[in-house]
């Protein structure tokens, strides 16, 4: 309750943005995680990886938008390829010169990945893969992973959200892979997919054992299902995503967040024949509709990103400087023999308020829960910018010298706070 004051008495124009948000917005919000209480911190400027709320307090950008901040903001050769868009004209209802170039910058980057096709976001780019699965294999249902995100209406932290539309579903836990397996092959021909992030994002930064992902492979290959792997986050964790780096190649892949410089973005591509299913030039295609589908400033400013900037060699060097800073986090923690660690890979991580391993998701308890809001509103007066649930997703602009500054600051909370730990 404390913390909760002193976050408050410092926000006065955060707390008045907020109040007059809720006349006219349910929760004065409308985007989920950016919903905590008493109000949440409004922010009106970002440079590198700082950040300025409307109450003047400057913070070290360590969310980066959830990841689609990749490049930090206002990154000057995403800025120009927007700005030079926006001079020619926003948006002509037509085909553009810029999508086939951003497609094979794509197409060359993913093993998985043959040909792709452009949404607006990454649940979208979810829903079309499994459009696509339905209509390649002429099946209706899809296994999914209790725990798994793949966007506001493919939530199943609950299985039985009424938020979720109305699709029929399987379920099966996260790394475990024989109860998969088993389940997969249950379901046998009804099956037309299975989604499975590599690493649990929103979950709690959960990666996927290899035995996990190739025992869905193995399955899946089996009964003919589609494998479906949602890279909207993992996708920066190497030159070809995770896929690449864990050897195991899913049928279809989706894409979101960072890919165009921060512009919004989906996207969704895999196996030649499964995505002819929407080839206009062949008879009885699947509609794919979508007004902002190829955006010119999100395919411009996404030539830009994945073409220049977040090059093989950046994608490498922002996973390790990802590594060594999760792996001096967990060394802070055992040093002081808490019960706190931070799970993840590369560039994303979660800190977590129980003993390790964490294999797959959990109901927070009220404890865990007290411990993460402390936790956020601690890094907040220390200037770090987290979600709220305790994850960074580091950015470009994030260097040594910033991980530094989140390795003190946890340093510290652990000693403040060590009687709750
Ligand atoms: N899939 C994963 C793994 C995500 O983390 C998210 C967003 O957080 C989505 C899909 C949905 O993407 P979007 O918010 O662009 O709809």
């Amino acid at each position: 309750a404390e913390a909760r004051e002193a976050y408050a008495a410092k926000r006065p124009r955060s707390a008045a943005i907020h109040a007059r948000a809720r006349e006219v917005m349910p929760g004065g919000n409308t985007r989920t995680v950016l919903f905590y209480t008493p109000f949440p911190t409004a922010m009106v400027r970002g440079e590198g990886c700082r950040l300025w709320d409307a109450d003047g307090q400057e913070y070290l950008d360590l969310l980066g938008e959830y990841s689609a901040g990749l490049f930090g903001h206002s990154e000057r050769r995403i800025l120009d390829a927007v700005k030079a868009a926006l001079d020619r004209g926003i948006n002509f209802g037509a085909a553009g010169e810029k999508e086939a170039e951003l497609a094979a910058l794509i197409v060359g980057r993913f093993p998985s990945i043959e040909q792709v096709r452009f949404t607006n976001s990454g649940t979208e780019a979810n829903l079309m893969a499994l459009a696509a699965a339905r209509g390649f294999t002429g099946r209706a249902k899809t296994l999914v992973m209790r725990g798994g995100y793949h966007g506001g209406v493919l939530s199943f932290a609950s299985e039985t959200s009424p938020a979720n539309l109305p699709i029929p579903l399987a379920f099966a836990d996260y790394n475990d892979p024989e109860g998969a397996t088993h389940a997969i092959l249950a379901e046998g021909e009804q099956l037309a997919a299975v989604l499975v992030e590599p690493m649990l994002g929103s979950g709690g930064c959960i990666p996927a054992s290899p035995e996990f992902l190739a025992a869905l492979r193995e399955a899946t290959r089996r009964t003919g299902a589609v494998l479906i792997f949602d890279e909207v986050m993992t996708s920066r964790h190497g030159p070809g995503g995770l896929q690449a780096m864990t050897g195991v190649i899913p049928d279809v892949t989706t894409l979101g967040k960072y890919m165009a410089g921060g512009m919004s973005f989906g996207a969704f591509g895999g196996r030649r024949d499964i995505m002819a299913v929407f080839d206009g030039h062949r008879p009885g295609a699947l509609p794919h509709a979508g007004t902002f589908n190829n955006n010119v400033l999100s395919m411009a400013a996404g030539c830009v990103a994945m073409g220049e900037i977040f090059t093989a060699q950046a994608a490498e060097a922002l996973y390790e400087r990802g590594e060594r800073l999760r792996a001096a986090l967990n060394a802070a923690c055992a040093r002081a023999g808490v019960a706190m660690h931070f799970t993840g890979r590369g560039s994303m991580l979660t800190v977590q308020f129980r003993p390790g391993p964490i294999l797959r998701p959990h109901a927070a308890t009220p404890g865990e829960d007290g411990l993460r809001e402390l936790f956020f509103l601690d890094m907040l007066a220390a200037g770090l910018y987290l979600a709220r649930r305790g994850m960074a997703a580091l950015s470009l602009p994030v260097t040594e010298a910033e991980c530094g500054r989140y390795l003190a600051a946890v340093e510290e909370f652990i000693a403040a706070r060590r009687p709750l730990l």
